[in-house]
């Protein structure tokens, strides 16, 4: 339990995507998840500080990795990505593969493949710590779009996630809540669940904060696509 983890909001009002700062306070060591935009992370790990070692990232998108480059010579850090995507993230370094363990300093992560938004996407999920970083896979009340994979992928990818324990706090690739909430009130008009949540993000973006991290188990009860049962039903949530 010494996973020290801070939100830094890159391509701000434009695509509103999160990289997160992590650092292993028992070793010291930090890594970027999904470095999107040099400016805000160089300044905010200056301002704390901190000297990256590694650049962990979820999939391929250049909204997640355009900054790798930059990131990775500034701070001579690594980058770690999916073996999946060895040939199309920037500057890669290591790959991992499904069910594979990697260690921040003294930190567990466990690699989740994740199929669906795009092929080889990966979660970085740290048990001890009870965190979890999606990338563009799970969002706040809604999901990323299917880029590469199928409908069937993506099902199956949400219920790995169903599958870890509900105090699992997630860390999502974008601030897309807002856009969530009409789908999801649609949906499910009288939840009291949904309800706390809408307010709770109001609080949040009010003051400029992200909404996030939210618990598996609240998402569970309040985004719609995490309470289909089925493919089928998955599928007409996706007007398929
Ligand atoms: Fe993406
Ligand atoms: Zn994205």
């Amino acid at each position: 339990m010494s996973l020290r983890i801070e939100t830094i909001l890159c391509r701000a009002g434009r695509m509103d995507n999160y990289s997160y700062l992590l650092t292993d306070e028992e070793t010291g060591t930090s890594a970027i998840i999904d470095p999107s935009e040099t400016t805000p992370i160089i300044k905010r790990c200056d301002e704390l500080g901190c000297k990256p070692s590694y650049i962990l990232n979820t999939h391929h998108h250049y909204d997640h990795t355009d900054a790798n480059i930059e990131i990775k010579k500034y701070y001579q850090a690594k980058v770690v990505g999916s073996e999946y995507d060895a040939k199309r993230i920037p500057g890669l370094d290591e790959s991992v593969k499904d069910g594979a363990t990697w260690f921040l300093g003294k930190s567990k992560a466990e690699i989740i493949r994740v199929d669906g938004h795009t092929i080889g996407h990966i979660l970085w999920y740290f048990p001890e710590d009870k965190a979890l970083f999606t990338g563009d896979t799970l969002f706040n009340l809604c999901i990323g779009g299917l880029f590469e994979g199928t409908s069937n992928d993506m099902f199956a990818s949400l219920n790995k996630i169903k599958n870890l324990p509900d105090d699992t706090l997630f860390y999502p690739g974008h601030e897309y809540t807002i856009h969530g909430i009409p789908f999801a009130l649609h949906y499910m008009p009288n939840n009291p669940e949904l309800q706390n949540y809408i307010q709770h993000t109001q609080q949040k973006l009010n003051r400029g904060l992200p909404v996030g991290p939210i618990s598996l188990g609240i998402e569970k009860q309040c985004n719609p696509y995490l309470k289909a049962q089925s493919l089928r039903e998955f599928e007409s949530l996706l007007g398929q």
